[in-house]
């Protein structure tokens, strides 16, 4: 078992399998950036299995395919193929932003995937194209209908409310998710980069109370991923809402994830700078006791929270680069 110096039980990674995106989110990456990663300083398929097959054997049974943007990443229903299979993992995700999935959600399915998160800010075709840098509200309902053609069930749709630009699109929100049979996902925004930085949050704490009545929301105790966030059901169970509140909130003292980034830099926490690079071990053709041991070793670097509220300046990297 992965247990780090504060007693947390690591089991889960994130992995970000590109960095880059097509769509610029205001709060993530930064109009005209242009420093992504090397395609050279990517991890392969093999590396990053050996990397989950390694997580795997420590007790890890979680893991997430994110980015970026990751079905930008070439041939992404092989590497779900080969991770699925892996003795030790149990559940298998993805978050994306959803314009590719009219291509690959039946592959994704049929090559093992568990769970998807789609992102989605509005249901209004301006706001959409305003917050994400393209007119993609079209192409992202196509890919969610297409998740459900491919047999997902109770997708996540993950929206960030952005004061002034889309929180009074959340009631069309839960409307929406209530008739598709979706979990609606609420995320204060975190001040990665630039981007991050320059928005304000939605305290989430203050909107649960005020909205919870409307929709006869009570506390909900049912798992739903074992991640971060709170969940609230509706009194007559059709509808689920999730709330991550790293600003109004912090939930670090049951933090139980681990961050890779395509480059192969493993992150302990996505609001603080400690990190180690696997990536040179790997090259080296490293054995598996000393991928397992520098593993091991990451863990003990794991801090003990993130300062976003104390010093939000302190984090450059933009949330595509560790892999939201
Ligand atoms: N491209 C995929 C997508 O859009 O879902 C996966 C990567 S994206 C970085 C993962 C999640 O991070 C998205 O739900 C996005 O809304 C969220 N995100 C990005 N930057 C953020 C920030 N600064 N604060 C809070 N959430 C952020």
């Amino acid at each position: 078992m992965l247990i780090d110096q504060y007693g947390r039980q690591i089991e889960y990674l994130r992995l970000s399998v590109t960095d880059k995106c097509d769509l610029r989110c205001a709060y993530c990456i930064p109009e005209g950036f242009t420093e992504f990663e090397k395609p050279t300083n990517w991890l392969s398929f093999d590396e990053i299995e050996r990397v989950v097959a390694a997580f795997a054997r420590l007790g890890v049974s979680r893991f997430r395919l994110t980015g970026g943007e990751p079905l930008l990443r070439k041939n992404l229903p092989d590497l779900v193929e080969r991770i699925s299979a892996l003795p030790g993992v149990t559940d298998l995700s993805l978050t994306t932003n959803g314009t590719q999935l009219p291509r690959y959600a039946q592959a994704l399915r049929t090559a093992g995937l568990g769970r998807l998160n789609v992102s989605l800010d509005s249901l209004r075709r301006e706001c959409v194209h305003a917050l994400s840098g393209k007119d993609s509200l079209d192409k992202v309902m196509s890919g969610l209908q297409a998740a459900c053609d491919a047999g997902f069930e109770r997708i996540k749709i993950n929206m960030v409310p952005v004061p002034g630009v889309n929180t009074g699109d959340i009631d069309d929100m839960i409307a929406f998710c209530i008739a598709k049979g979706f979990i609606l996902r609420l995320i204060e925004v975190m001040p990665m980069g630039i981007t991050g930085q320059s928005l304000d949050y939605f305290n989430l704490v203050d909107f649960i109370h005020d909205i919870s009545p409307k929709y006869q929301l009570q506390p909900s105790h049912a798992i739903y991923g074992g991640g971060p966030a709170q969940y609230w059901e509706s009194a007559d169970g059709r509808f689920t809402l999730g709330l991550i509140t790293p600003r109004s909130q912090h939930f670090c003292a049951t933090c139980n994830r681990v961050r890779l980034s395509v480059d192969g830099t493993l992150y302990l926490c996505l609001g603080q700078e400690h990190h180690l690079n696997l990536r040179p071990l790997l090259s080296d053709g490293c054995s598996d006791e000393a991928l397992e041991m520098a593993i091991r070793r990451a863990i003990d670097l794991k801090p003990e929270r993130h300062e976003f509220n104390d010093k939000p300046e302190q984090i450059v990297r933009i949330m595509a680069k560790t892999g939201g």
